[in-house]
């Protein structure tokens, strides 16, 4: 089977009967990027560029980061470029950046939030993904959103720096979204779908909130299930608004390559898997096993369990 899948990796990501979803990478550095086209990839579906920031001693210039993130999009020829700011705190501390205690760090200053409170950081690293490069497509991606507000606080820096960078000197062809990984931010989809330009889901984090299980537990990680139909009905309302706004929805959190989940994914409607580059011809010949149709059935089979392991086995029977 994984021969199989190696062989077909550059062939477009659809299901059976025609049906497309992009199958883009998730990169922790942009010099694996070439890598991950050798793959199969059609994008970077998830740079996380914290892992950029880690690697400094204090925050990279806008010049360092103007060349890290120019590796990526050159390597990629034309295929889109998601890239998330700077998502720490919670789990990922940067040394110089150090945050007041917290009892909760994963309830407490991280993604947009911390980034929020330097907002000159943000800035810098908006200004050096919309000077990367002039003419391919650029996606740049929010971390931790909650609600509206703080997409708007963003989108705020965002329109100075169009007005600031001329056009020659910078992406056109960029959308800016926001990730989808806080159950509030899914309850208020329709809100946020109205301004942003596209949504990706981080299952890791919103299974997390929502079924309040640190993803990193020793003892609980595994029961924190993406499959779970509470997560699934979170990204059903997700989808239902992206797509009534005419937006697109991709996923990008650990799910996204589990083959149980991918049918269920496909069916909720999501438009774009991302998922590491090692998994992608895998994913690729997983979506070619099914329809879109049986899809669909499969996504309101899951959606009306009432477990994660009800939700398995049902599609096991399947
Ligand atoms: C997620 O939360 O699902 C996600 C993709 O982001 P990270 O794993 O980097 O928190
Ligand atoms: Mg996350």
């Amino acid at each position: 089977r994984e021969a199989d899948a190696w062989e077909t990796r550059f062939e477009i990501a659809q299901t059976r009967d025609g049906h497309r979803v992009e199958v883009a990478a998730n990169l922790g550095n942009t010099a694996h990027a070439a890598d991950a086209v050798e793959r199969g990839a059609e994008g970077v579906g998830l740079l996380r560029t914290e892992f950029l920031f880690m690697a400094h001693a204090s925050a990279p210039d806008l010049a360092t980061q103007i060349g890290e993130y120019r590796q990526a999009i050159d390597a990629l020829e034309g295929r889109p470029l998601v890239a998330r700011t700077l998502d720490v705190g919670g789990d990922k501390p940067l040394p110089y950046w150090p945050v007041p205690h917290e009892d909760n760090p994963f309830l407490g200053l991280r993604g947009i939030r911390l980034a929020l409170t330097q907002p000159d950081v943000l800035e810098t690293q908006l200004r050096a993904l919309l000077m990367a490069s002039t003419n391919q497509p650029l996606r740049i991606m929010l971390p931790m959103v909650k609600d509206i507000a703080e997409f708007r606080a963003v989108k705020a820096i965002y329109d100075r720096l169009l007005t600031e960078i001329a056009p020659s000197q910078r992406a056109t062809d960029v959308q800016l979204g926001v990730m989808i990984e806080i159950p509030s931010s899914a309850l208020l989809a329709p809100s946020l779908a109205a301004e942003v330009d596209f949504f990706s889901v981080g299952t890791n984090d919103l299974t997390q909130y929502t079924l309040a299980i640190d993803r990193g537990h020793p003892e609980l990680s595994a029961s924190a299930d993406g499959l779970h139909p509470a997560v699934l009905r979170l990204i059903q309302m997700t989808v239902a608004a992206a797509h009534t706004q005419g937006k697109w929805v991709g996923v990008c959190g650990e799910l996204a390559s589990d083959a149980v989940a991918i049918p269920v994914l496909v069916g909720l409607g999501v438009d774009e898997l991302s998922v590491s580059a090692r998994q992608i011809p895998l994913v690729k010949a997983r979506l070619r096993e099914f329809d879109f149709a049986d899809a669909q059935v499969s996504a309101q089979l899951a959606l009306s369990q009432a477990t994660s392991d009800e939700v398995r086995d049902a599609l096991e029977a399947r």
